[in-house]
């Protein structure tokens, strides 16, 4: 091998273990009444992550594909993972065990409820086991938390695979990283020249992957995500941080330095979970206008994110633009109250929602 030269795709490392159980490719579809809607000049689709299958587990499952993968390489029989009580990674994590056979644990940020509902209500379904934990202690004490878990399933017998927040290291970084080449084919097939890809950033491995993917097979697009919560330098650095590890070991993303790390920040919102009205309104347009369904956590919260930077000018006129609809609509069923408020006919007449 030449160390002068470039990566090619021959050259790279080899594919880790995979369990197929994703849905590929995913449709992309175009979402032209949407467009017009909002006055976009450039044509706007949508590639449909949500419809990846297995429980609507969305851009998780081309995750959880590499790591129960790797799971099964170690001859894990459990894994452990974490995240909020409404979390859709660990609802896929459990569904995803239940059908290969892994015993789940879920370690929680939040009190355990009365009456579950959503994701949690579906996790325990598919009897995933949970631990919940005040958000202080989450905070503080997550790492040992984990281990301790990972130690005790290891007492009763069973090694255990401990999967970080949101599937995001490097084996679940793989799943985005094939989906740019999946999304090379459906350009190519549409025939879109260039393209703004948009998605929803809440643990980072999704941009990341895509960022690593789009270098790796020259995906003519650029990447762009919307933070949920956190902020643009915090994800800067994650992200960041991601891509060296990926290069590290795999290469091929020398065309993925800083620069390519493009954050839209300032639509978070209040907080992690929590949609300001303009979100509820474009949630509710979106629907009605495509017969598609977001939710307010992430993919709310991106869409409005697009919308209000491509009223800024923000991307290239030349260039389409593909909204990454990664899934999450039980997270909406917990907020159904404010939801409904939202559909009340005093609400109704307000008609054209982001911006107002
Ligand atoms: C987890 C999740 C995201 C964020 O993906 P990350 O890779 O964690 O940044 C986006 N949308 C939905 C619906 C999710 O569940």
């Amino acid at each position: 091998m030449n160390p002068g030269k470039r990566h090619s795709p021959t050259s790279f490392a080899p594919e880790p273990p995979r369990l197929p159980l994703a849905q590929l490719p995913t449709p992309l579809a175009p979402m032209s009444r949407l467009q017009a809607q909002l006055g976009l000049a450039q044509r706007l689709w949508v590639k449909r992550d949500d419809l990846s299958g297995v429980l609507g587990s969305g851009n998780k499952l081309r995750k959880l594909e590499y790591l129960f993968g790797a799971a099964r390489a170690q001859h894990c029989q459990a894994v452990i993972t974490c995240g909020g009580v409404q979390s859709n990674h660990c609802r896929a994590t459990a569904v995803l065990g239940a059908r290969l056979g892994f015993a789940v644990h879920l370690v929680l940020r939040g009190r355990r409820p009365a009456v579950a509902d959503g994701n949690l209500l579906l996790a325990q379904l598919v009897g995933a086991a949970t631990s919940f934990h005040a958000p202080q202690e989450y905070r503080e004490q997550l790492p040992r938390l984990l281990k301790e878990k990972r130690a005790e399933y290891e007492r009763r017998g069973m090694k255990a695979l401990v999967i970080p927040i949101g599937g995001s290291d490097l084996s679940g970084m793989w799943g985005y990283v094939r989906a740019a080449e999946e999304l090379r084919q459906d350009m190519a097939r549409e025939g879109i020249e260039a393209a703004e890809i948009i998605c929803a950033t809440g643990s980072g491995g999704t941009q990341a992957g895509l960022i690593a993917g789009a270098a790796r097979y020259q995906l003519p697009a650029r990447i762009w995500g919307v933070n949920v919560c956190e902020d643009a330098r915090y994800f800067e650095r994650k992200i960041s941080a991601d891509l060296e590890q990926w290069q590290a070991r795999h290469g091929g993303a020398e065309g993925a330095g800083k620069e390519a790390i493009r954050i839209l920040d300032a639509y978070a919102g209040p907080a992690y979970g929590v949609a300001p009205r303009p979100v509820w309104q474009l949630i509710r347009l979106v629907a009605r206008t495509e017969g598609l369904v977001l939710d307010p956590v992430y993919t709310g919260k991106a869409l409005y994110g697009m919308v209000e930077e491509a009223r800024r000018g923000r991307f290239d006129p030349r260039r389409e633009m593909i909204f990454l609809h990664s899934g999450g609509v039980y997270g909406l069923f917990p907020q159904r109250q404010r939801l409904w408020e939202e559909m009340q006919p005093s609400h109704r007449d307000i008609r054209n929602a982001p911006g107002n």
